[in-house]
């Protein structure tokens, strides 16, 4: 991996580098300032229910407003920031922000619509996290039923025991919890049984490549047979055009996230949209 540095020692990076020691504590103190000066902003994407076309749902997406790289994306700054423990100042930041705001259109009428929001390994391993989310969810008169949690498959296999407590704790208060990436973790697929998950989320890469027949569709068509058998609810990601549209809905995946049906945007502009007519996905 080639970095360019100037004679300067300023430093380039982006999440395919690893952060070494000479920029760390630059970026460190760029973070710091960010969620010391209100530069971490959450932008939300659309998750579309096939069945009514409505916005049922909205995935709550970090972004850092750089005073002088622009808008940057998690992969640029989330590396870091678990590196240097920041990681729960942030997600604690995001998980308020987007209760506040998502809280608001919930109080406004949209009763049903449901928040997402990706938990990092740090906060699922707390012991504290249920109590400390559930205080704050009661402190925002955020509904604990409108919650979703997204844990990827190896932040459940790194310490199964402590999870599997905190997962079945979230679900008693309502909170619905979703296997983020799903098919692409070290996993063995005996947690489904034990733990209470409530949603696949079919990894982008897997629904990248369906088409009748081909060997993407294989992999989608058995997450989404196996999920319709345990009663789980599938959510495809990173859908990205009408042909994958169709043949997700063909298939009976119940929703659909990708820049099709809406790219990540600020709250504002979401709920401008919550405002309008649900979208037509002809399928
Ligand atoms: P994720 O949770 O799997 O989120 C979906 C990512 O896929 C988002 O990238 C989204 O912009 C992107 N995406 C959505 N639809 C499409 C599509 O049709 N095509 C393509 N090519 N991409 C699509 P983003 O926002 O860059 O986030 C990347 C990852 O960073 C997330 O993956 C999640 O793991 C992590 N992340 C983001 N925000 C947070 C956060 O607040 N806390 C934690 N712990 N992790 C976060
Ligand atoms: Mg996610
Ligand atoms: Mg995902
Ligand atoms: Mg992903």
């Amino acid at each position: 991996q080639v970095k360019s540095r100037g004679k300067d020692g300023y430093c380039f990076f982006d999440s395919s580098m690893t952060v070494d020691t000479s920029n760390r504590l630059g970026l460190e103190r760029d973070l710091r300032r960010a969620l010391a000066c209100d530069e971490l902003e959450v932008h939300y994407q659309p998750q579309i229910c096939l069945r009514s076309g409505r916005m049922t749902s909205v995935e709550a997406l970090v972004r850092w407003r750089h005073p002088e790289r622009g808008l940057l994306l998690p992969g640029e700054f989330l590396p870091l920031a678990s590196e240097t423990n920041l990681m729960a100042d942030i997600s604690d930041k995001v998980l308020t922000t987007a209760c506040r705001e998502v809280g608001r259109w919930i109080a406004a009428g949209h009763r049903d619509l449901r928040l997402a929001v990706n938990l990092s390994p740090a906060q699922v391993e707390h012991p504290e996290f249920v109590e400390r989310l559930v205080a704050q969810l009661r402190l925002l008169h955020f509904p604990a039923r409108n919650l979703e949690i997204e844990i990827t498959e190896n932040v459940i296999m790194n310490d199964l025991a402590q999870v599997s407590q905190t997962l079945r704790e979230l679900a008693r208060h309502g909170v619905k919890i979703a296997v983020d990436d799903f098919g692409t973790g070290y996993s063995s697929l005996n947690y489904l049984h034990h733990l209470p998950i409530h949603i696949l989320k079919v990894d982008r890469s897997f629904v990248q490549g369906v088409r009748a027949g081909n060997d993407g569709a294989c992999i989608v068509n058995a997450i989404v047979a196996m999920a319709h058998g345990l009663k789980l609810e599938i959510v495809a990601e990173g859908v990205e055009n009408q042909d994958q549209l169709d043949y997700l809905s063909e298939i009976g995946c119940q929703r659909v996230q990708g820049f099709f049906c809406g790219r990540p945007q600020s709250g504002a502009d979401i709920g401008a949209l919550l405002d309008q007519p649900p979208i037509h996905l002809a399928v």
